[in-house]
């Protein structure tokens, strides 16, 4: 991908965000965008961030790691680790991510905990809001119980939810979910909200997104799959 090409489908996704804001009445400075670029080159990221973006997803946790050490010469390069974990590895998380979206059990809470230095690592817990028996994430009513367990733990912080509702090609069919995620996190006192990608990322900044996690409509096709 050309550096022209790359700086069309950002301003694209950045007017898309902007109509959605202005739609829902919110302030743009209220959601970030955080650029998936889990399987792309990190030269494609590095592009990117020429071109004056920030923040930045990526899945696998081994991954994260290189790519940060590979661009470790990026100014102010904030990186979003978007993926559940296994708790051997989230040492990578604890050394390099700035935020974790997907949260899912006590156990690599701990590990996070243990391995972070400060600063406190911002975690948000990954909810399974549409109950898919394939998914990710904590069920809806056990989130008070989870939330109390961890506050304990120093060095993260629980500050939000993350949700991936059920793949669909209508991008409304996203927006319930979304609903009953933001209608989670104000019953809970959080304050960020981690939702919406490429096929539904305008639905979710007008459902109160503060986070919405845009890969494809950036960056093109993702080719590879890990392990594949
Ligand atoms: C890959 C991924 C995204 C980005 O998806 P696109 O459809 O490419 O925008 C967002 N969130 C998570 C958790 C992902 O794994």
């Amino acid at each position: 991908m050309t550096r022209d090409e790359l700086a069309a489908n950002f301003a694209a996704v950045e007017a898309k965000i902007q109509a959605a804001c202005d739609k829902s009445k919110r302030k743009r400075e209220r959601v970030t965008l955080v650029a998936v670029s889990k399987l792309h080159p990190p030269e494609l990221i590095r592009l990117a961030w020429e071109l004056g973006h920030r923040d930045f997803g990526e899945n696998y946790a081994q991954e994260l790691r290189d790519k940060r050490t590979a661009l470790a010469d990026c100014r102010h390069l904030i990186w979003h680790a978007i993926g559940p974990v296994q708790p051997k590895n989230a040492k990578y998380i604890a050394r390099a991510a700035h935020t974790f979206h997907a949260l899912d059990r006590f156990e690599v809470a701990q590990e996070l905990s243990r391995r972070r230095e400060a600063p406190t690592l911002r975690c948000l817990i990954e909810v399974n809001v549409a109950g898919e028996a394939s998914k990710a994430g904590l069920a809806p009513e056990e989130l008070g119980a989870f939330i109390e367990s961890v506050r304990v733990l120093p060095l993260i912080a629980i500050v939000g939810l993350t949700t991936m509702p059920p793949l669909s090609d209508d991008p409304e069919a996203s927006r319930p979910h979304f609903q009953k995620l933001a209608a989670l996190a104000k019953e809970h006192r959080l304050t960020e909200l981690s939702m919406g990608t490429t096929g539904d990322y305008p639905v979710a900044v007008e459902e109160g997104a503060t986070m919405i996690r845009v890969g494809t409509a950036l960056f093109g096709a993702r080719v590879t799959a890990p392990g594949t």
